[in-house]
C-alpha cells in the first residue's frame, strides 16, 4: 500500500542579521555582523528540509545594538502577515544577541497569534571553529515547526535551551550560554530538535495582550502613533541629578531607573526623579541588580512620589513596555497595572 508523506510544516524565517550571520574577516580584528545572506545560513544546515519547508525574507541587515522602532515595526508586521497565513505554522526570526530580549517582549506585546514566533541567534560568527548558529538555527526551526509551542508568546532558542520573551535576558558579553531566564526558568529544552516543554508562560502575551489588537492584514501591528520617549537612568554611588533632568529637558516622557539593589536612587538623584514625576514623566524604578522583584514602598515611598514598580522587568524590557503603557494612559496607577499584567 502506498504511503503518502505527510506534509512538512511550512515555516517563515524572517533575517535582520546579529552574528549568526556574522563573518570573521580574514587578517582583521573581530568580526563583522550581518555578512551572510539567510539562504547561506540555511544552505550551511541542509538537516533543516527534514524539518520543515521554509519561507525566507531579508526584513534588516544590521548587528542588533542598531535596532530601532522603525525595523520593530515592519518586522511586527511582517511577522504578523506570514501568522495571518493560512499556509504557514510559525515565524524564526534571525536577530543579533545585544537587543533580542527587547525586540522579543515589543514582539510579545503587539502581535496577536497563537502560532510560534521564534527569535533565534548565536554568539559565535557563522565562520568561527565550532559555531553554534547551525545548530540554534535547527533547533529554532524544531521549535516554530512543533505544534505544542503554540500559544507559548515569543520564544527564544539558543544554547540548547528555549525562553520566554519576558523572562530571558543577555547576561554575558561573549559565551554561548549568555541567555539566562532567572526568575520564573526556562520555556523548555530542545537537544537536536527533539522539544522537552516545561510550563507554559503566566503573564499575558500575543493574542492576550491589549496592545495587540489584529491590525487589518497588511498593515502595523501594535499602537498608531509612534512610541513615546522613554530613557534610561543608571544609578550608581555618588549619583547627580544632572542625567534626570537632562531626560526631562528632552521631553522624555518615561524614565526607567536602572536603580542600585532594589531599585534605589541616593537622596540627590530620588530628589530630582521625584521632581520629574510630579511633572508628568512617567517614573519606573527597575533596577541594576540583574534579577529579583522590584516591590512599591519597601525603601523608597512610591506612593508619596508618584513612582511606578518595575516588578520584575529588567530595565530594557521596563522601557519596552513603558513605552507601549504610555500610547494609552498616564495615570500612574493605571501604569503600575501593566507592569503587574505583562
Ligand atoms: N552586536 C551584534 C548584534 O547584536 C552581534 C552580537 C550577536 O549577535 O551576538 O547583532
Amino acid at each position: 500500500m502506498a504511503h503518502s508523506t505527510p506534509q512538512l510544516p511550512r515555516i517563515r524565517i524572517l533575517a535582520t542579521g546579529g552574528t549568526i550571520a556574522g563573518a570573521q574577516i580574514a587578517g582583521e580584528r573581530g568580526y563583522k555582523a550581518a555578512a551572510f545572506s539567510v539562504e547561506a545560513l540555511i544552505a550551511a544546515v541542509p538537516q533543516l528540509t527534514a524539518l520543515a519547508q521554509l519561507d525566507v525574507e531579508q526584513v534588516a541587515a544590521m548587528g542588533s545594538q542598531d535596532m530601532d522602532e522603525a525595523t520593530w515595526r515592519k518586522l511586527a508586521t511582517r511577522t504578523q502577515a506570514a501568522l495571518e497565513n493560512p499556509e504557514i505554522s510559525g515565524v524564526v526570526i534571525t536577530h543579533g544577541t545585544d537587543t533580542m530580549e527587547e525586540t522579543a517582549f515589543f514582539l510579545n506585546l503587539v502581535v496577536s497569534a497563537d502560532k510560534p514566533v521564534v527569535l533565534v541567534g548565536a554568539m559565535r560568527p557563522a565562520t568561527a571553529i565550532s559555531a553554534d548558529g547551525p545548530m540554534n538555527l535547527y533547533n529554532a526551526v524544531a521549535v516554530a515547526a512543533h505544534p505544542d509551542t503554540r500559544a507559548r508568546g515569543v520564544l527564544v532558542v539558543a544554547n540548547d535551551e528555549i525562553h520566554f520573551a519576558r523572562e530571558v535576558a543577555k547576561t554575558n558579553t561573549t559565551q554561548v550560554g549568555t541567555f539566562a531566564s532567572g526568575h520564573r526558568g526556562l520555556a523548555g529544552l530542545v537537544h537536536a530538535g527533539r522539544l522537552h516543554l516545561y510550563a507554559p508562560p503566566v503573564r499575558r502575551h500575543t493574542s492576550g495582550s491589549e496592545f495587540a489588537a489584529r491590525p487589518p492584514t497588511g498593515e502595523t501591528p501594535g499602537p498608531r502613533r509612534a512610541l513615546p520617549r522613554v530613557d534610561i537612568v543608571y544609578a550608581h554611588a555618588g549619583m547627580g541629578r544632572e542625567l534626570i533632568d537632562a531626560a526631562v529637558q528632552a521631553d522624555a516622557r518615561g524614565l526607567v531607573i536602572a536603580g542600585m539593589g532594589d531599585g534605589n536612587l541616593g537622596a540627590v538623584a530620588l530628589a530630582a526623579a521625584a521632581e520629574a514625576a510630579k511633572a508628568g514623566v512617567a517614573v519606573v524604578r527597575s533596577s541594576r541588580a540583574g534579577g529579583g522583584v522590584v516591590e512599591r514602598n519597601i525603601e523608597v515611598d512610591d506612593d508619596g512620589l508618584g513612582f511606578i514598580a518595575a516588578d520584575e522587568l529588567n530595565p530594557q524590557k521596563a522601557r519596552v513596555l513603558l513605552m507601549l503603557a504610555l500610547t494609552r494612559t498616564r495615570d500612574v496607577r493605571v501604569l503600575q497595572q501593566f507592569f503587574f499584567t505583562y
